[in-house]
């Protein structure tokens, strides 16, 4: 029996497997498969399993096609496919390695092994006893952690070399040279060392004051620590990645600046974040907030882009900001996150209290068990979350395309940007199900589409109403004020 998987049929997986073979004088044998199970049918011929039964694809040749009119390459289409699946196996690869790892931590107890360990390091320096409430170390806690990042960083050192660094540069992503890969990781390991450090110290002083609601206090901190962060991240973090020039003056910043006026946003400038020296992708992005608000174009954007392009995707992250979507994002990651915490409350509760596993809910040794909650939960609610972020990226372009018109740009840059960021233009439905926070450029682009002719159709029909009263043929002058509402086409 076949299931039904949302979305549309990708024959496409398939369509550049066949017209690259094709062009390349590649005998293909046999019918392409295609069938509804788009996700077995693509990864059995990945794997090279032969399906049986499986249907002709009379949609190849449109797909195939559809590509080639939109200007996607084939070839790096092969590549960002074989990209994709490296990197899954990879995924899959850390998350077996951390299931093992998890295997042996509880089933060797080395989780109370090393809290022991500590302790009687404890009795001989003093400072590690420090204990302002019963039961909490906050510098045992501390040590514990960080002889647990240390242990996974090492662990994990391959992997991250591996999927961070080599393939990157072979597939022509990543123009990083050793050293920068290694200062960038220091420097981003560290932020994270010291951000995850404050955090879990927070969580675990307030399971010592208040073992009853740690969880609502660590909510509403983390929500927050949220807020802060989207807002002040691009401003406090970013420089110390990336440089920034101001756009020296000229026809593209007029434009720029006109989009975001017409989208009533205030920005203080338009500047460019220099990633050339880093990667090949290319990105544009409102940053910071009130005062501190500027349009922010990747040098790699305005390098190889017409300023009709940028200008549309700039008008996609406008759409963004006016739709207030990074408070979205946050309110629906906070729900997700109480209920997490709750579970967590729950969970940390039956084993401390009821099972008599850990000394305390303040034990150091509680904070494997916790990770393993935090990453489960994590795994289960990250589809929800692009789910949402889908929808909130179609009404971004949607605004994209009513602002600016331009739908053959919007296409253009959609194209160059799945050419440029190796993006799968049309992965399969289960895979953009569960780890896609955008839409597929083939849906963006079919969106783009669907938003010329029903603009045509609309502009026809008032040409229609309108052709005794005006003499005036040009269907373009209705769309020249640029002030419609984003969302009054759904
Ligand atoms: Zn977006």
């Amino acid at each position: 029996m076949e299931i039904e998987v949302p979305g549309s049929v990708p024959c496409s997986n398939a369509a550049f497997a066949a017209s690259f073979a094709q062009e390349h004088g590649i005998e293909v044998p046999g019918s392409v498969p295609c069938s509804n199970a788009a996700f077995a049918a693509s990864f059995a011929q990945e794997h090279g399993i032969e399906v049986p039964g499986s249907v002709p694809c009379s949609n190849a040749a449109f797909a195939a096609s559809f590509a080639q009119e939109h200007g996607i390459e084939v070839e790096r289409q092969q590549q960002a496919r074989e990209y994709a699946r490296i990197h899954r196996r990879l995924s899959l690869l850390e998350i077996a390695i951390v299931v093992a790892g998890l295997a042996i931590v509880f089933s060797a107890g080395l989780d109370k092994w090393l809290r022991d360990l500590l302790q009687g390091f404890a009795q001989s320096f003093a400072p590690l006893n420090w204990q302002p409430l019963a039961g909490w170390f906050p510098l045992q806690l501390l040590l514990y952690f960080l002889i647990i990042t240390f242990v996974l960083t090492i662990v994990f050192i391959p992997l991250a070399y591996y999927a961070g660094f080599v393939l990157p540069r072979r597939y022509g992503i990543s123009v990083m040279t050793f050293k920068a890969w290694v200062v960038n990781r220091l420097k981003g390991a560290t932020i994270g060392f010291i951000f995850q450090a404050v955090l879990i110290s927070l969580i675990y002083a307030l399971l010592a004051i208040q073992p009853r609601w740690w969880w609502l206090w660590t909510g509403i901190i983390l929500l927050f620590f949220s807020v802060i962060m989207a807002n002040l991240a691009p401003i406090l973090f970013f420089p110390l990645f990336y440089k920034f020039t101001p756009l020296p003056e000229g026809e593209l910043k007029q434009r720029l600046v006109e989009l975001a006026a017409r989208a009533r946003t205030s920005v203080r400038g338009v500047y460019v974040m220099r990633m050339s020296d880093k990667t090949t992708s290319a990105n544009a992005a409102l940053m910071g907030l009130g005062n501190t608000r500027r349009i922010v174009i990747g040098d790699t954007m305005i390098d190889r882009y017409t300023p009709d392009e940028i200008e549309v995707v700039l008008a996609h992250e406008l759409g963004h900001h006016l739709h207030s979507d990074i408070w979205k994002l946050i309110i629906s990651q906070s729900v997700l996150t109480f209920g997490g915490l709750y579970i967590a409350h729950l969970a940390l509760q039956w084993v401390v209290d009821t099972q008599h596993v850990y000394q305390s809910l303040t034990d150091p040794a509680t904070l494997p068990f916790l990770f393993v909650l935090v990453a489960f939960y994590g795994l289960i609610i990250t589809p929800l979350g692009n789910m949402y972020s889908r929808r909130l990226e179609y009404q971004a372009d949607e605004y994209a395309l009513q602002a600016t018109r331009k739908v053959e740009a919007f296409q253009a840059a959609m194209a160059r940007l799945a050419n440029q960021n190796l993006t799968v233009v049309e992965p399969s439905p289960i895979i953009e199900f569960l780890f896609h926070s955008h839409p597929s450029v083939s849906k963006r682009i079919k969106h783009a589409d669907a938003f010329a002719s029903s603009a045509q159709a609309l502009s026809a029909s008032l040409n229609a109403d309108n052709r005794s009263a005006t003499t005036s043929t040009d269907p373009s002058g209705m769309f020249s004020s640029g002030s419609s509402t984003p969302d009054s086409a759904h």
